[in-house]
């Protein structure tokens, strides 16, 4: 059956750098008052009755990523930007998943390349001040589902990796599944808000499930668990990470590594 022509959305934003997929659904459904859930299916996504597949972060097909370009007034590279399919040339690892279909089952889980999970760093949800971000949050970046992402060189600190009300990870898990986003029919969250079921609290039948809802962008003030020396030689392997992953970058590096360092003695 063919499918009919989306139509573009009323209103749209601009993807911040580096933002991931299911980012750019939290502050999109945010600003327009609906639900995650609707917006992914506005936009020619793939759903299901309780989720929206999360393989869709590694890549979409060119029928999904031309229907979300023309329903969110996106160009065809902001679209690819959304997911890790740009990655894929600077880290070998992801050529290995399958990157364009939807929905290909369980085992795709199964792999280090990604973390279904994600990481963060609650300065960067914050954002930068500026008025859309300020209105909508920060970028959930596409880098923190990389395993090789563990700090953030912008605010020089490590990534959080569990909310700190319920203390469960950030996940879209929807029992053996993951989803783009937790409990995507709730409306109303900023995208900065923990979607986490709320711990302890037993759901009725059929009706929605309560979220957490704490903010994942607040200040955190807990004393480093590493001292100023190790957490300065990890934000510096974070930053020779991120450069390797920079477009441009090839992974056949084996003619261009460093020299070894020399050490005095
Ligand atoms: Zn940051
Ligand atoms: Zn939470």
């Amino acid at each position: 059956m063919i499918q009919p022509a989306l139509r573009p959305l009323a209103r749209s934003l601009d993807p911040l750098p580096g933002e991931s997929l299911a980012g750019f659904l939290l502050r999109l459904s945010y600003r327009m008052g609906s639900t995650p859930h609707r917006l992914a299916t506005l936009c020619g996504l793939t759903c299901r009755s309780d989720s929206i597949p999360q393989e869709q972060l590694r890549g979409l097909n060119p029928v999904a990523a031309e229907q979300l370009a023309r329903a969110a007034h996106l160009t065809m590279s902001e679209v690819r930007a959304l997911t890790l399919q740009d990655l894929t040339r600077t880290y070998p690892p992801l050529v290995r998943l399958r990157t364009d279909k939807a929905d290909i089952g369980s085992k795709s889980h199964i792999n280090w390349a990604t973390n279904p999970d994600s990481r963060y760093c609650p300065h960067c949800l914050r954002g930068n001040g500026s008025p859309a971000q300020q209105a909508f949050g920060g970028a959930w970046q596409l880098r923190w589902h990389l395993p090789i992402t563990f700090a953030c060189t912008q605010h020089s600190c490590l990534l959080e990796s569990t909310c700190p009300q319920c203390a469960q990870p950030l996940s879209g898990r929807v029992i053996r599944r993951y989803s783009l986003v937790q409990i995507p029919h709730v409306s109303g969250l900023h995208p900065g808000q923990c979607r986490n079921r709320a711990p302890g609290h037993i759901p009725k039948p059929r009706a929605r499930a309560v979220p957490c809802g704490a903010r994942l962008d607040a200040p955190r003030h807990a004393a480093s668990a590493l001292s100023p020396l190790d957490m300065q030689r990890v934000l510096d392997l974070q930053h020779n990470l991120n450069l390797r992953l920079e477009p441009g970058q090839t992974h056949r590096t084996a003619d261009k590594e460093a020299p070894t360092p020399t050490f005095p003695t």
